[in-house]
């Protein structure tokens, strides 16, 4: 065994039960090709590495890549940085140029990962992640929450997410401080042209949510006055937890219209 570092994230699944429902969630044809996210002892890679033939895993830490290659030798283990990773250039010569991702997430940059998924989504079959229970709640919540913002219309407008089951603290070494979840991320198998562009929707997102209690009206009072246009009466009298994802898309198509 390695000793967890916390700066890392390290917290290793030891439960067989757990491990083994986790893996069972991707739903990806054993052909695929399978990328795991921080496989740090290898609990999960015992068995994805089994199941999936053209499988491969990245991993930060060298005392793991170094145990993995002991443990599992002749499984695809690469250290590196997952926030570093080019999915377009792992896509390519998969089956369908696309890849499947699965991972019990380093705590500390699940939505820098997410991000990293979302943005690279024409490439990205599926993904099956752990992740603090509050995040799973966050990019699940329906419009009208109190969880419902940023991450939930972000993520709904690239795929479709599902919080499949919570993970008890009990099944962790060491145990987390926070609540675990698994999402499976459905992404759509042909990606629609965009008729937004990403940073400026993003832009318009972020302003409406930066004041959420603010009516549209006032929250993007900024972009209003950049592109010298008002939004029409009910519209601008709405909160930003009040649109649903596509509603923000065609906002920001109207706002990009004007300028
Ligand atoms: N998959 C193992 C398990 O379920 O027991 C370990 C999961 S642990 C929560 C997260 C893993 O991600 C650790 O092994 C950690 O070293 C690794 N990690 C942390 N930051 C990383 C990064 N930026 N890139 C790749 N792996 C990272």
């Amino acid at each position: 065994m390695i000793q967890p570092i916390k700066r890392l994230g390290q917290n290793f699944l030891q439960d067989p039960n757990t491990i083994r429902k986790i893996v069972d969630s991707l739903g990806a044809e054993t052909n695929s090709r399978v990328v795991e996210i921080g496989p740090g002892t290898g609990a999960l890679t015992k068995l994805l590495s089994e199941r999936y033939s053209d499988f491969m895993a990245i991993e930060i830490d060298p005392r793991a890549v170094e145990w993995l290659s002991h443990e599992l030798p002749g499984v695809r283990v690469v250290q590196g940085d997952v926030l570093e990773v080019d999915w377009v250039e792992l896509a390519k010569d998969a089956p369908g140029e696309k890849v499947s991702a699965i991972g019990n997430l380093p705590y500390y940059i699940t939505s820098q990962i997410l991000f990293g998924l979302l943005d690279a989504a024409p490439v990205i079959r599926e993904a099956v992640i752990m992740m603090q229970y509050e995040v799973a709640a966050r990019l699940t919540a329906a419009p009208r929450t109190k969880d419902y913002g940023i991450l939930s219309v972000a993520t709904q407008l690239a795929c479709t997410p599902k919080l499949l089951f919570p993970v008890s603290r009990n099944v962790f070494y060491p145990k987390p401080d926070v609540k675990s979840a698994i999402v499976r991320l459905e992404f759509p198998q042909s990606v629609t042209e965009q008729r937004v562009h990403p940073e400026w929707l993003r832009r318009v997102i972020r302003s409406a949510f930066n004041q959420r209690r603010k009516t549209l009206r006032n929250s993007l009072s900024a972009i209003l006055n950049e592109v010298q246009m008002s939004l029409p009466d009910e519209l601008g009298a709405k909160r930003a937890e009040e649109l649903s994802p596509q509603e923000f898309v065609d906002l920001a198509l109207y706002l990009h219209k004007a300028q």
